[in-house]
Formats: C-alpha cells, sequence, structure tokens
C-alpha cells in the first residue's frame, strides 16, 4: 500500500521562493566590482531571478541548455544560480583562476550556449573567444554604465536584459531529477571531468548541511561564503543559507584576510567557510593588524587538510570554533564535517584539537568505506589505510559524457584519497593516492608531516614531498615557506619533528622557498612540486645505494 503524502518534487525555485515568502527582507549583501556595497532581500533576488529566466529565454536557452558563468562571488551571480535552474536549463560555474587553455576546453567540453561574465574577465574570454565552438551570447554582469569596451561578439548588459522583463513568472514544475548545475573537477590529471548536479542533489545536500551536526545553519545566522561560487557551487552555501532564511554576505572578489575581516566586523559574520590558504590570510592579516573576528563563530574550512595549529589559533585567540570539513567536486561537496558525537562531553581540549585534525564523519546521506588493493574492505581502527569510497544521495552517479568513470560494479564511487577510519566513524585522509611517499614498502603521509611543520610558529606554509632514493624507494623532502623574518634553520625543524612521529618518518632534508604553487582552488600543486625537485639529490642519498 502507498501512503498518502503530498508528493512535492525538490526543485531549487522552491528554496528561493520559501526564503522570498518567509525571510523576503532578510540581506543579500554583496561587494560589488563596480565598488559600492550592494544589499536587498530575499523578495527582490528572486523577483530579479524570474526576470532574468524570463530574458533567458529571450536569449534561446532552453531546456537543459547550459549556461556558463566566469563571475565572483555576488548577488547578480546569485540570481544565475536560481533564475538559470529555476528555468529547467544548467548552470555552469566555470573557474577563472583555470588556464585560458582548460576554461575553453570545458565551456566547450559542456556545449555552453551563453556565458555570463563579470566585466573583469571580459579580457580573459576575449583570450579564447577563438576557441568556443559552442557560445551564442556573452551577456556581462554590469550596468549600461559599466559595459566595458570589449572586441566579444553577441554582447549583452545584464542589467539592460533584466530590467527589460517583468516577473510575472511561475517557475516550471520540473522532475527533480532534472540536471541543476555542473561543476568540472579540477583535473590535476587529465583532462578536468564534468559532474552534473540534480535539483535532487542539490536540495538533500543544503538540507543536510544546514543540520547542527554539519554547518549549523539557521535564520539568526550570517553566512559568508569566503569559497567562490565557481568552487563546487560555494560548497553548497548559496542554498542551504537560503533554504534556512538567513543573511548571505558575498565578498566579491577580495578574498583577502583585511578585506574579509572588514566584512566579518560590519556585516557581524557568524558562519564562514573557506580553503585553509584563506584563512592563513585571515591569521596573517591579524597577526600583523591585531583587531578580531568577534561576531564568527564558526568556520568551515576544507578542500585541503586543516592544519591543527590553524584550529588552535582560530579558537584560541579569535575564538572561533573551526568544522573540519572533507568533499569532492563528484560529492556536491559536502563528504564529512567534524563535529563531536554523544559520549565525547569530558574530551579534553588538546584531545578536541587532535580529532579536529581528522575530515570528520558523514552525516545520512553519505557512506563510507575503505578498501586494501584487491577492493577488500578494511578495519576501522584509525590505523589500517586503504582507498576512500563514498556513495549516497548526492555523490555523482557518472561524469557528464560518461568519461574516465571511477565507479565499481556496486555503485560505489572510489575518491583517489588514502583514508583511514576510526571506532567511531571519524575518517582522516592521509594523502591523496598520487601523493603518497613510499618508504621501504611502506608508507609515510605528507599530509601528517605538513601539519606538524605548520605547527611550528616560525613556518606560514609547507608542502612535503617524495623524493626518488636508491635505497628506501622514496624520501620525504619538507619544502616550506618562513614567516616574515625567520631564519629558522633546517636542523631547527627536522628537530621539531622528533617525538612527534615515527623516526623514518621525519623528512631527509628541507628547502625554503619564498612561496608554494597552488591549484586553481587553493590546493598545493604538488606535481609542480615534484617537477621542480625531480632531480634533487638529498643528503642521505651519497652512498646510500651500496651500504644496502
Ligand atoms: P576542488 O579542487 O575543486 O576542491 P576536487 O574535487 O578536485 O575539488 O578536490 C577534492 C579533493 O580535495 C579530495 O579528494 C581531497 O583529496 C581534497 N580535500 C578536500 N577536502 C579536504 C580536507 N579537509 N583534507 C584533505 N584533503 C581534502
Amino acid at each position: 500500500m502507498l501512503g498518502l503524502m503530498m508528493r512535492e518534487p525538490l526543485l531549487i525555485s522552491s528554496i528561493l521562493d520559501h526564503a522570498a515568502r518567509f525571510h523576503g527582507a532578510t540581506e543579500i549583501v554583496s561587494r560589488t566590482l563596480e565598488g559600492p556595497i550592494h544589499r536587498y532581500g530575499y523578495a527582490e533576488a528572486r523577483s530579479r531571478a524570474k526576470r532574468l529566466a524570463k530574458a533567458l529565454a529571450g536569449l534561446g536557452v532552453n531546456t537543459g541548455d547550459r549556461v556558463a558563468t566566469l563571475a565572483w562571488n555576488g548577488y547578480r551571480h546569485y540570481e544565475l544560480y536560481f533564475g538559470v535552474s529555476g528555468m529547467g536549463a544548467i548552470c555552469h560555474a566555470i573557474n577563472p583562476r583555470l588556464f585560458p587553455g582548460q576554461i575553453a576546453y570545458i565551456a566547450n567540453h559542456a556545449e555552453d550556449s551563453v556565458i555570463f561574465v563579470d566585466a573583469d574577465f571580459v579580457p580573459l574570454l576575449e583570450s579564447i573567444a577563438g576557441e568556443l565552438t559552442s557560445v551564442r551570447a556573452v551577456v556581462v554582469m554590469t550596468d549600461d554604465a559599466h559595459m566595458p569596451e570589449t572586441s566579444l561578439p553577441a554582447v549583452h548588459c545584464y542589467e539592460t536584459l533584466v530590467s527589460a522583463e517583468d516577473d510575472d513568472y511561475e517557475w516550471p514544475l520540473l522532475d527533480e531529477e532534472t540536471a541543476s548545475s555542473m561543476c568540472y573537477s579540477s583535473g590535476t590529471t587529465g583532462n578536468p571531468k564534468g559532474v552534473l548536479y540534480t535539483h535532487r542533489s542539490t536540495v538533500l545536500h543544503a538540507l543536510a548541511t544546514a543540520a547542527p551536526d554539519l554547518m549549523s545553519l539557521s535564520a539568526r545566522d550570517s553566512v559568508m561564503p569566503a569559497v567562490p561560487m565557481f568552487h563546487v557551487n560555494a560548497w553548497g552555501l548559496p542554498y542551504s543559507a537560503t533554504l534556512v532564511g538567513a543573511k548571505l554576505v558575498m565578498p566579491g572578489r577580495k578574498l583577502d584576510g583585511a578585506s574579509l575581516c572588514e566584512l566579518v566586523d560590519a556585516e557581524k559574520i557568524s558562519l564562514s567557510a573557506g580553503v585553509p590558504t584563506v584563512w592563513l590570510g585571515v591569521l596573517d592579516h591579524l597577526e600583523r593588524n591585531g583587531g578580531g573576528l568577534d561576531s564568527l563563530q564558526r568556520c568551515v574550512i576544507g578542500g585541503s587538510a586543516t592544519p591543527r595549529a590553524m584550529s588552535v589559533a582560530l579558537e584560541e585567540k579569535y575564538g572561533v570554533q573551526v568544522l573540519h570539513a572533507w568533499g569532492m567536486t563528484e560529492m556536491s561537496p559536502i563528504g564529512t564535517v567534524n563535529t563531536a558525537k554523544n559520549g565525547m562531553e569530558d574530551e579534553t581540549r588538546e584531545a578536541r584539537y587532535d580529532r579536529q585534525v581528522k575530515q570528520g564523519r558523514p552525516c545520512f546521506g553519505v557512506d563510507m568505506k575503505i578498501v586494501d588493493d584487491d577492493n577488500r574492505d578494511l578495519e576501522w581502527d584509525d590505523a589500517a589505510f586503504g582507498e576512500l569510497k563514498v556513495r549516497g544521495h548526492w555523490v555523482c552517479s557518472s561524469y557528464f559524457k560518461g568519461e574516465g568513470d571511477s565507479h565499481d560494479a556496486d555503485g560505489w564511487f572510489a575518491t583517489g584519497d588514502v583514508s583511514t577510519i576510526d571506532a567511531d566513524g571519524y575518517m582522516q585522509v592521509t594523502d591523496r593516492s598520487k601523493d603518497v611517499i613510499k618508504s621501504g614498502g611502506e608508507w609515510i603521509s605528507s599530509i601528517d608531516l605538513e601539519n606538524i611543520a605548520i605547527g611550528h610558529p616560525d613556518i606560514f606554509e609547507a608542502a612535503v614531498i617524495g623524493i626518488a632514493h636508491p635505497k628506501w624507494d622514496e624520501r620525504p623532502l619538507l619544502v616550506v615557506v618562513r614567516n616574515e623574518g625567520s631564519s629558522v634553520s633546517s636542523a631547527e625543524l627536522l628537530g621539531y619533528f622528533e617525538g612527534k612521529v615515527a623516526k623514518w618518518w621525519i623528512p631527509d632534508d628541507v628547502v625554503f622557498v619564498d612561496d608554494l604553487p597552488h591549484t586553481a582552488t587553493g590546493k598545493l600543486l604538488k606535481m609542480e612540486l615534484r617537477e621542480t625537485f625531480s632531480g634533487y639529490e638529498l643528503p642521505t642519498t651519497a652512498g646510500a645505494g651500496e651500504s644496502g
């Protein structure tokens, strides 16, 4: 017998409808490219998203068409998230920090029909315009007064398009499995691959991640995504903050410490989210200039491992609780968040910081396991490590156009991360499988070593890579950026590892650099480091071959 409850499709438009009806005056605040801070409420955002949907139809955009963006976090980008998906088309946020050739590849692969672009990315778009095979029109996300000179053909002005329409528009009642948006994985190896989200997966992800054990979002929060909307949909915050009716603050292109601290203060931000590099910038700014993060209660940090020292500094100096999160483009992106469980009330502060180094546990909706090379399940004993596999409501079932599948016969998705899981279900990433250092038949976790190095008061940023070694196969090399004015030596740094890890894990050498290379999403670019140091001779190499 079937139950007798209403069946409402889980649609992205329904999230904005709810916010407009019940939180119509709650603000979306944006730092604009044009200069001033822009403010309006959810009711007006919906009205403009509807006008945008009509304008899109006027540009010939149909259900299922891909509409791309090259844009920072701001209210027009927000309207695109809801207007494009709401009308049944697919919102494709492209990362403008990628190499231009990669952007052209992605736009062509996705067959984007229209590109919406922030004025400062117009030159970038001009540089690849000749390579684009499917784009019919470009819309610059500004008003008439700020339209840049451009050689691009078929260019429109966003405000002109939106102001020509009214908001007399009903969102179509779509099947909840309709594709709503897409993102390409960073593609540090091979070409980027497209992940195609559905309305259903997006709404479920927003509902789940807003809950207390994940981001704990509410209508009382003021939320600032310091992660760009082109980085896996700003980790879903534009949807989840809207769903709960939180105030939403969009920092535009200024993600430096000073600009973010200014917004935290001015807009009473209670929750923010970003990659560790962004928080390094915030901490550095506060160290140099003083000040605090008074209103900030929680900060979600993910994309790369959150160093223990960062959790300690944010909590002890600034009273901010760190929520260490792990995820992937393929997972919408949230897979785990590290929050405590019942029974952990008496955990000491130190034990809590130790736990927070782990990436966390999944909520209902995501399942995970670790497997060995023969795909056999490994123990959850905090020691056994193997490839992490996931499945769930907001995990991709295959890539766009069926490329490069990473799913096994049972439907589990192989993440490419190597992890442990403890008896309480907390997962810890020890490495990206391609970054693992293999020494004497055993594995060394580069993330663990980086975490320790970052804990040294003189170190700003650290990377550990494997260097070929005649005896041990590979040995770790520590590459670090020292804090300004520091002259800490290799010997002091290596001594700092003593007692913190097994002796054979301690790096063989240290190289000091001015900065470290990062990917377009702020991760350490280990591939480039490995190339730079491919011929590096470790001090332990001499004579190692003969000594056996
Ligand atoms: P993007 O580069 O856009 O962030 P990807 O999907 O390419 O997205 O990156 C996902 C990968 O980032 C994960 O598989 C993992 O290796 C890494 N990652 C994400 N969060 C964390 C974290 N908290 N700790 C360690 N690694 C992380």
